[in-house]
C-alpha cells in the first residue's frame, strides 16, 4: 500500500493512515492486527487502557516486518500521570518493544493538575530515545496553551475526536498555527452515529464510485490529518485503505464540511476524569 507520510514538527514522519484498536477485544487483537498488517497497514494506534498492547506486540513480532517499517503509538492512561516513566516502561514491556514511535498523554484531566508533570516525563522519555515523538490527546486550546507556556515543548500531535459532525475548527486552527499535527479519532463517527448514512455523503461517495466511509477518510486526508479507522473485518480494512486513488473537489469537500453539528460522540475533555 502506498501510504503517504506527514512530517511532524520534530522531523519524524508518520504514515497518514493507520489502524486503531480501541475496543478491539484482547482475545481477537492478535488476529485482527495480523490481518491489518497483511492488508498493508504499517501504523497501529493503541493505548495502555485498551488492554491489548501485548496482543498488538505479538502480532508485530509474528509479522516479521522490520521494526523501522512500522509505526506504533501508545498512550499514558489517566491514573498514571503521576509516574509517566513507570507507565511507559510497562507499555514497552507489554508491547515487547524497546521503543515506540509516538507516546501520548491520553486525556488532559485539568481537574487533577498532573498533566504538566506528566508532559515533563514524556520530554525525558523523548530524550532517552525510547519514544521517537511525543504528543497529547484530547487537549483543548487552553490545555495546549498551558503546556506551551509552562514547558515550551510543543507536542508533535494532538489526537482529538474529529469527524464531519464535530469538526473542531478553532482547535484545528490553533494546532496549525503551532505546528501540531492533528490526528482525528472517531474519524468515521465511531459507527454509532448516523454519519455514514447521510445523503450528502453518499452523493459525494457515489460520484467517485466509493463508499461513504472512503469519502469521509478522503475528506480527512485532503486536510492533512492523520487517521486510523478501526474495523475488525478484513474487507473493511481493505476498503478503508483504498482512499488514495481519487480526489474530492472543492464542492465535494464543502458538502462534507456542511455536515458540522458540533456533535461530540465521546466525553468532554474539560470534565472527563475517569480514573
Ligand atoms: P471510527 O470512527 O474509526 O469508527 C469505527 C467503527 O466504524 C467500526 O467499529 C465500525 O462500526 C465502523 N466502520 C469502520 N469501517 C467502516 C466501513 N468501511 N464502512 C462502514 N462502517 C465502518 O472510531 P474509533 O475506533 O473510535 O476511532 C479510531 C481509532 O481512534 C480508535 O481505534 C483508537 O485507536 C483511536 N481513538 C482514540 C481516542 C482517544 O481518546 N485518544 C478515543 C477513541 C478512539
Amino acid at each position: 500500500l502506498p501510504i503517504p507520510t506527514v512530517r511532524l514538527n520534530d522531523g519524524q514522519e508518520i504514515p497518514q493512515l493507520g489502524f486503531g484498536v480501541f475496543q478491539v477485544d484482547p482475545g481477537e487483537t492478535e488476529r485482527i492486527v495480523t490481518d491489518a498488517l497483511e492488508v498493508g497497514y504499517r501504523h497501529i494506534d493503541t493505548a495502555a487502557i485498551y488492554g491489548n498492547e501485548a496482543e498488538v506486540g505479538r502480532a508485530i513480532a509474528e509479522s516479521g516486518i522490520a521494526r523501522d517499517e512500522l509505526y506504533v503509538t501508545t498512550k499514558l492512561w489517566n491514573t498514571d500521570q503521576g509516574d509517566a516513566h513507570a507507565a511507559f516502561e510497562a507499555s514497552l514491556e507489554r508491547l515487547g518493544l524497546d521503543r515506540v514511535d509516538l507516546y501520548l498523554i491520553h486525556w488532559p484531566q485539568p481537574m487533577f493538575g498532573e498533566a504538566l508533570g506528566a508532559w515533563r516525563g514524556l520530554v525525558e522519555i523523548l530524550g532517552s530515545g525510547r519514544a521517537s515523538s511525543i504528543g497529547v490527546s484530547n487537549f483543548e486550546i487552553e490545555h495546549l496553551q498551558q503546556l506551551l507556556d509552562e514547558t515550551g515543548v510543543v507536542p508533535a500531535v494532538n489526537q482529538i475526536e474529529l469527524h464531519p459532525l464535530h469538526q473542531r475548527r478553532e482547535l484545528v486552527e490553533f494546532c496549525r498555527e503551532h505546528g501540531i499535527a492533528v490526528e482525528a479519532w472517531g474519524p468515521l463517527g465511531q459507527g454509532k452515529s448516523d454519519l455514514l448514512d447521510r445523503p450528502e455523503l453518499s452523493d459525494v461517495a457515489a460520484a467517485h464510485g466509493k463508499t461513504p466511509a472512503q469519502a469521509v477518510l478522503r475528506w480527512h486526508l485532503q486536510q492533512g490529518r492523520i487517521v486510523f479507522p478501526k474495523t475488525t473485518h478484513r474487507a473493511r480494512m481493505l476498503e478503508n485503505a483504498d482512499v488514495f486513488g481519487f480526489e474530492l473537489d472543492d464542492a465535494q469537500m464543502a458538502a462534507i464540511d456542511g455536515l458540522e453539528e458540533g456533535r461530540r460522540l465521546g466525553p468532554d475533555p474539560r470534565t472527563f476524569d475517569v480514573r
